[in-house]
């Protein structure tokens, strides 16, 4: 009674495609009309589901002389359908079937298989610390707790009570996955009894209760190599949470933090500093004290330096955390302006003044005396 389309039809290859053509064929048509890429669209999904459909029989060879000789009727025997029911049921039983087949095209992809008890690697676990800038340029050590699934000591990781131990699935014989008959089609899905994992535990251990893996906190020596930096990461291998089934641990990343330093900001391998110097040290020049991390470090300031000159101490910056050139120390000199002078330092600068045909404000005139000449010339302009 029913009618279906030709299988030949729906995948649009020839009666004499050869398997690869079928497969290029499907994957094309499976691809355009995925369920992903086209949500909410029902046509879509039915020719996703006659795709398919047409290629499960097609892709088999039997199957496929079958249907060449008999028609639709011809398939009347596989699985115990009838011919004119079948198809698949929905499209996870689709990615059952052909999942792999979509691999590769960034598709989220329905469920895949448990697997069965193939082992798996244990998560990775995040955590940060922070260092100043003198731990980051010699290099520390850190002690960090950190709280993870470690194996169950009382069943080694089987969550078998012990004595016992998880015993072979019976409904799918371990495999993790059953094959159901659904129409004429064989599907393949994840096994309703154990979940896909292959395996039941009927007694379960009393410590993990039947997880494998129990909760601990660590202690944990992290060494910070120097010349460290803000937003690295340390990895640590293996110290993350426990695998699976005998899969390797995780992984566990220290997120390193910087903390500000009060006098320099570094920059890569730089550290930066100002420091003030008055005028005349600027032009007279001066030998100062200027800091570095292992202590005052003595620069020579020439006469006639102006504002904002910056001097290189080289190597006394940070070290490369590979091991390469050192950073240097980057002064760069501000120039204060005193805002108070003694009697005599006034003397002397309204001297230079005068020396230099400097326009300057008259002795001891406040600022609020100022302001009032500034008003009353206002008024005068006016008259
Ligand atoms: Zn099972
Ligand atoms: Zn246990």
């Amino acid at each position: 009674m029913s009618t279906k389309r030709d299988f030949y039809e729906v995948l649009c290859v020839s009666r004499d495609a050869t398997p690869e053509q079928i497969k290029k064929a499907f994957k094309k048509l499976a691809i355009a009309n995925h369920p992903d890429r086209n949500p909410g669209d029902d046509e879509a999904i039915e020719r996703f589901k006659a795709a398919s459909e047409a290629y499960e029989v097609l892709s088999d060879e039997n199957k496929r002389s079958r249907y060449d000789r008999y028609g639709h009727a011809g398939l009347s025997g596989f699985g115990g359908g009838s011919a004119g029911g079948g198809g698949f049921h929905d499209v996870n039983d689709i990615f059952d079937a052909f999942g792999d087949l979509f691999e590769g095209f960034g598709f989220g992809g329905g469920r895949r298989g448990g697997g069965g008890n193939r082992p798996r690697k244990g998560a990775s676990l995040r955590t940060s610390i922070k260092v100043d800038l003198h731990e980051a340029a010699s290099g520390c050590s850190r002690t960090l707790e950190i709280e993870r699934n470690v194996q169950c000591t009382t069943c080694s990781g089987s969550g078998a009570k012990p004595g016992s131990s998880p015993e072979k699935c019976d409904y799918c014989g371990g495999h993790g996955k059953v094959v159901q008959s659904q129409g004429f089609f064989r599907v393949q899905t994840t096994c309703p009894a154990c979940r896909g994992a292959g395996q039941v535990i009927h007694d379960k251990c009393s410590t993990c209760h039947g997880t494998g893996h129990t909760s601990q906190t660590d202690t944990l020596e992290v060494n910070v190599p120097a010349g460290i930096d803000d937003g690295m990461q340390l990895c640590l291998r293996g110290e993350g949470e426990a695998g699976q089934h005998g899969g390797p641990p995780g992984d566990l990343y220290v997120d390193v933090h910087l903390k500000p330093h009060k006098i320099f900001e570094r920059r890569d391998k730089d550290l930066y500093c100002h420091v003030p110097i008055t005028y005349t040290q600027a032009a007279l020049g001066a030998e100062l004290d200027v800091p570095t991390l292992s202590g005052p470090h003595n620069l020579t300031v020439p006469a006639g330096t102006q504002p904002n000159k910056q001097f290189r101490l080289k190597g006394l910056g940070m070290p490369d955390v590979h091991g390469r050139r050192t950073g240097d120390i980057v002064v760069e000199v501000q120039i204060e302006v005193p805002n108070k002078l003694t009697e005599r330092q006034e003397e002397l600068l309204r001297e230079l003044a005068e020396l230099e045909h400097k326009h300057v404000s008259p002795h001891r005139k406040t600022f609020f005396e100022s302001v009032k000449d500034y008003f009353a010339s206002f008024t005068t302009s006016d008259e």
